[in-house]
């Protein structure tokens, strides 16, 4: 196993996470099998109870793991699966060895940060590399760790220190340090500084870690030109000899395929607008799973998207009132564009005005997506203005209406007393041939997509909905729970329980997510015709193949 760290100078948010990933792009398109772990310093166990606007979105791994969105970063550039263990903070270090403590596993020994906490990063890493996450199942050859934060947050310390020891560990050729910094250009003298990033090296090095490479990568136009920047400054080749790899020197096509896309993205001509009406609108770190499906999607269509982020509270009566120029500006966009994509949500505030935008797009024939909050909100608003049942709500929402039409439906979790959630990777089953997602899905009998809710829609009455023309085209495995909704005579009108975001990749558009797309372009039923093939003026259909030829270590390797 070869390991590689990825640590961060001077100030956080300057793309580690897209940096490292395409670090494994590349080595991935080399023919090496790559996996990656993040971690993040934070006390908190997972990313489940953070609010949005503390961290942006939590992403949902298969394994219900409720994670840093990094790993999101990983799954779309990797086009791999990783666990809820891949994410590594400071909370379940610590409770690990605490529970070994309890076990009494350290035979009456003083429980320290070195060597206890710092022994269990190392393993805790070693264990985890070798995990697959390919559809191959094999072993990974090449781990890249993403150290969140800065050098010399105290936080990291520890994290650091584990490392700092791992090098000799793992032995030079297995183990290597890259760090991310900024050099920031002043305004006044348009010259490029390097004193910071000094600073930052000085302190890494303090510590015990010496960087192999400082990267300097300029704001791109799109992140998928970052492999294609690294591969040009030579890393493969680098990489071939620190890390005494078996590969060529050459970017295999995988890597063609990236620039191609790179390329093609900057050449758009064709614009698409969707008009996500959500609540977390002032950052956009909270969509950023919907925003990166929906642009999958476009891409694939040649199209460039133009999101535009409503607040939903916006579009709300009560908003007239307070601030028209606000409520007729949310109108107005809500109004102009192509499709309406309402996403998940917890919590009470905004729902009216996602009730308004989903009534506006069922009734004037706009394209539109619900996403898991957005289904439920769907199914309330159906019952409300066609079945009539005017106090019709969700049971999160008025848990004394007379009609709840959406509820809280705990699922039995055998493992896990605690959690009251609904997540990870779950079956959905079609009922009928009869449905526009199966057929974007490629005519599968099932899909399996993530999860993350609490509420579900009533199945007690699901008939009055169908009667109707709401049709429930999607179960579980014991038709209890309805996953997949869709409106007859409607161009497209599609709700669904579960995230499909999680698991778009770039040259794999989520399905769903595709088709608001191609509604929203008018060539949705083009699109059905040719039997779900892009056409291939408006498609990069070329890209779809991403093998490249698997490369072997030739003797299984240290560490
Ligand atoms: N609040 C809803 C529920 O718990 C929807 C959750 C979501 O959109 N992720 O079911």
């Amino acid at each position: 196993m070869k390991y590689i760290l990825v640590t961060g100078g001077v100030i956080s948010g300057i793309g580690k996470g897209i940096i490292a990933s395409s670090i494994g792009t590349i080595l991935k398109s080399c023919g090496l099998r790559v996996t990656a772990i993040k971690i993040d310093p934070y006390i908190n166990i997972d990313a489940g109870t953070f609010s949005p606007y503390e961290h942006g979105e939590v992403f949902v791994l298969n394994d219900g793991g409720e994670v840093d969105l990094d790993l999101g970063n990983y799954e779309r550039f990797l086009d791999i699966s990783l666990y809820k263990d891949n994410n590594i903070t400071t909370g379940k270090i610590y409770q690990h060895v605490i529970n070994k403590e309890r076990h009494g596993d350290y035979l009456g020994k003083t429980v320290q940060v070195v060597p206890h906490i710092t022994d269990a990063v190392q393993e805790w890493v070693m264990n985890q590399a070798k995990v697959p996450v390919d559809d191959d199942r094999k072993e990974p050859q090449i781990c890249v760790i993403e150290l969140g934060g800065t050098i010399g947050d105290i936080e990291g310390m520890p994290f650091v220190e584990a490392f700092r020891q791992f090098q000799f560990k793992a032995k030079r050729e297995n183990f290597c340090n890259i760090h991310v910094s900024l050099v920031p250009q002043p305004n006044a003298t348009g010259e490029q500084k390097t004193k910071p990033t000094q600073n930052s090296v000085r302190a890494l090095r303090g510590l015990g870690l010496s960087p192999d490479l400082v990267i300097f990568i300029h704001d791109v136009s799109s992140t998928y030109r970052v492999p294609i920047l690294l591969e040009e400054q030579g890393i493969i080749k680098y990489f071939k000899q620190r890390l005494n790899l078996p590969i060529d020197d050459q970017p295999s096509d995988l890597l063609m395929k990236w620039k191609k896309m790179a390329d093609r993205y900057e050449r758009l001509l064709k614009v698409c607008s969707i008009a996500l009406v959500g609540k977390y609108t002032k950052l956009s770190d909270c969509y950023a799973s919907v925003f990166k499906a929906l642009e999958h999607s476009a891409l694939a269509i040649n199209h460039k998207l133009d999101l535009m982020y409503i607040d939903s509270t916006e579009l709300e009566r009560s908003m007239e009132a307070e601030n028209s120029v606000k409520y007729h500006q949310a109108w107005h966009k809500l109004c102009k564009a192509d499709g309406i994509l309402v996403p998940g949500g917890f919590g009470i505030r905004g729902t009216e005005g996602k009730l308004q935008a989903i009534s506006w797009a069922r009734t004037k024939k706009k394209p539109f997506l619900g996403v898991c909050l957005g289904m439920q909100l769907a199914v309330v608003e159906f019952a409300r203005n066609c079945l009539n049942w005017k106090d019709a709500n969700s049971t999160e929402f008025d848990p004394d209406t007379k009609n709840p039409v959406v509820i809280d439906m705990p699922e039995h979790n055998p493992g896990d007393m605690g959690g009251t959630m609904r997540l990870g990777k779950r079956r959905t089953v079609f009922k009928t041939q009869n449905s526009v997602l199966r057929k974007l899905y490629g005519d599968e009998m099932f899909v399996e997509e993530r999860h993350r809710h609490r509420y579900e829609v009533n199945p007690e009455l699901t008939h009055c909905f169908e009667e109707k023309g709401l049709k429930f085209v999607g179960h579980d495995t014991e038709g209890k729970r309805m996953e997949i909704i869709e409106l007859e005579n409607h161009p497209y009108f599609v709700g669904v329980q579960f995230h499909p975001e999680f698991s778009s990749r770039p040259m794999k558009p989520s399905p769903p997510y595709l088709g608001l797309l191609l509604a929203a372009t008018g060539t949705l039923s083009a699109y059905l015709q040719r039997g779900c093939k892009l056409s291939p003026s408006d498609s990069y259909s070329d890209l779809s193949d991403d093998s490249s030829p698997e490369k072997e270590f030739p003797n299984s390797e240290t560490s």
